[in-house]
């Protein structure tokens, strides 16, 4: 069915035209795909990232690439410049973790998605990545934002962790107005009063951004959760509301990662995780199908 306008909703969103519905455009049924390769993201298939939360080595990467690749991943993550909370933490490779990456995607036909922290990076970023990722930290870095426009890479955005979600969409709007189009909402958990997570999914968000926008949404509920056990949980809601895919951490031997372990997968797990969700993978292949023939008889 097309979402339909809500009165809650029009004045708060629809001036970010460009990534909002609005009165104008509320009636299209069609939503913004994100073709990266031969991969949709925002269509029928539910389309899992995964990978380590920081490019640490050859072998780190090799192996984590080959693993997720075999369990149904089709992105390849992991950052080479990492906007760390400590300034005394790992902070990535740089252009040798680029470069791993790329030897990664040849060796697996994973595609790859990284993140990019500053707008001096985006050309050379850009260069070996399928979708650059604007971290949460720089949701707000509009002259990052800006010079996205015009990167030639779908971008990735997250939002910001005390980020309305009327922020995260202006900040879409910012990239889309830079002449980028191409961009996928992700919802990474938020800084509430609870501490038994690292943050707080908000997986209504998820079911409001599908409403209000057509773009993409995907979920990280590595970083919601900060804890590993949580995150298979997160990502049956996830994909349960409706969201488009999922950013996972995932690493050879967490107990050692440089950054994030506590919150990242092993192989076993991240396949076992994949297994648990196939039942959805085809319910969600399923419904697609039948908005597709909703559509072929006229009555989305
Ligand atoms: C990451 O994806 O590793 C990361 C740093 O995420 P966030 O920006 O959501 O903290
Ligand atoms: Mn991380």
């Amino acid at each position: 069915m097309a979402a339909r306008m809500n009165p809650k909703w029009n004045g708060q969103f629809s001036c970010f035209d460009l990534v909002a519905r609005t009165a104008e455009n509320a009636g299209r049924s069609s939503r913004t795909i994100v073709r990266v390769r031969d991969i949709e993201i925002g269509a029928s298939d539910f389309v899992v990232m995964a990978g380590p939360c920081a490019v640490e080595s050859e072998d780190q990467l090799l192996r984590t690439a080959e693993a997720v690749a075999k369990s149904g991943a089709r992105f390849l993550r992991g950052g080479a410049y990492k906007p760390r909370s400590s300034p005394y933490a790992f902070q990535g490779l740089g252009e040798e973790g680029l470069k791993l990456l790329a030897k990664a995607r040849a060796e697996t036909g994973l595609a790859i998605i990284t993140e990019v922290m500053s707008e001096e990076d985006v050309e050379l970023i850009a260069e070996y990545a399928d979708i650059m990722q604007v971290g949460t930290r720089s949701m707000d870095n509009y002259a990052l934002l800006e010079a996205l426009g015009s990167c030639g890479r779908p971008v990735l955005l997250k939002r910001g962790m005390t980020a309305r979600l009327e922020e995260l969409l202006r900040s879409a709007q910012v990239i889309a107005m830079a002449g980028n189009p191409q961009i996928i909402l992700c919802e990474r958990g938020i800084r509430t009063f609870e501490t038994a997570t690292r943050n707080t999914l908000d997986i209504a968000a998820v079911a409001v951004l599908k409403r209000v926008s057509h773009l993409p949404v995907i979920v990280d509920p590595s970083h919601a959760a900060g804890i590993r056990c949580l995150v298979p949980a997160l990502a049956r809601a996830a994909i349960a509301i409706g969201a488009d895919g999922l950013l996972v951490e995932v690493h050879p031997t967490p107990e050692r990662a440089l950054s994030d372990g506590d919150q990242s997968l092993s192989f076993p797990e991240f396949r076992q995780m994949m297994s648990d969700l196939e039942p959805y993978f085809s319910l969600r292949r399923q419904d697609a199908q039948a908005r597709l023939e909703l559509i072929a008889m006229g009555a989305d």
